[in-house]
């Protein structure tokens, strides 16, 4: 791989939900983060070309070479997923290698429609080679003038990526799954020691534009986690975006099955601890 292609999952030429404004969102593979609550674990890892999925499809899309290779005939697929949920890799065989070239194309396309691109996962800023020069091309090109360009991060990439790519980052939208480091572990498989100093960092330089807040009932929902996350998050930029998403079951895997969505309590403790302390962008999902 080169700085010119990035794995890729999946693209989306409209969306509400990835950034401010309407976006073309990218969503990257492979995401060094193993959250158990995730919504889209197949995004976690990149293919092994095991094969297992191969018989799976029920349009026959899905071939295996000498190699191994798995490859999908894109015109027989239907989009069903069938071989994501077998997949016992956390993966999928669709992501694929796109050029940066290839996406400032289909981007120019849907140009009068979008104020922005977003790279999103996965995790994108695990390829931040592919980052800086998608967003850099989209910086550098006459017809893309004007749009936004924002990372959706685990935040979780040493200081150096981040200072790298300040220059072509308009903002970023990072989740803190825990200020707690211990049920930071529990919920990601890693500690966020980097998620915090990324949070400051961004916030030093203006471009953080909103901290993620994803409510987890027995993890991180009760009210002095609220507290204490409203409380350090205002000593680092009151003025920042605070996104307070509620936990669903729907869609994550087996081994967060038995945790309950999030009540409409807690969203309301956690609402509350920050409109207390004057933050004026929240939103709660
Ligand atoms: S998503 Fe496409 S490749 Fe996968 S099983 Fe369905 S039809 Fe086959
Ligand atoms: S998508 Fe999963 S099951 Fe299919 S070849 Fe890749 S790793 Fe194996």
């Amino acid at each position: 791989m080169n700085a010119t292609q990035g794995l890729v999952n999946n693209t989306i030429r409209f969306s509400a939900v990835d950034g401010p404004g309407n976006r073309f969102v990218v969503f990257t593979q492979g995401c060094n983060f193993n959250c158990i609550t995730c919504h889209n674990p197949y995004t976690i890892t990149e293919c092994t070309d095991c094969g297992v999925c191969v018989g799976s499809c029920p349009e026959d899309a899905l071939t295996i070479e000498a190699g191994p290779l798995v490859l999908v005939d894109r015109s027989a697929c239907t989009d069903c997923d069938i071989c994501i949920d077998v997949c016992p890799e956390d993966s999928t065989p669709l992501a694929r290698y796109l050029t940066v070239a290839a996406l400032v194309d289909e981007i120019r396309t849907v140009r009068p429609f979008i104020s922005g691109v977003t790279l999103s996962g996965g995790e994108a800023t695990q390829q931040p080679d592919f980052v800086r020069a998608l967003f850099g091309a989209i910086k550098a090109d006459d017809e893309l003038t004007g749009l936004s360009t924002m990372v959706d991060s685990n935040g979780s990439a040493p200081l150096a990526v981040w200072e790298d790519l300040a220059d072509v980052i308009d903002g970023a939208m990072i989740d803190l799954k825990a200020l707690d480091p211990d049920v930071h572990v529990q919920l990601t498989a890693r500690g966020n020691t980097e998620v915090l100093r990324t949070i400051e960092y961004l916030a030093d330089i203006g471009k953080l534009e909103e901290v993620r807040l994803l409510i987890v009932p027995g993890y991180n929902d009760d009210v002095a986690t609220s507290e204490r996350t409203a409380a350090w998050l205002h000593r680092v930029d009151p003025d920042m975006g605070v996104k307070i998403i509620g936990y669903r079951a729907h869609g994550v895997r087996d081994e967060a099955s038995h945790v309950p969505d999030a009540t409409p309590e807690a969203l309301a403790a956690f609402t509350d601890a920050f409109r207390r302390r004057r933050f004026t962008r929240i939103t709660v999902v």
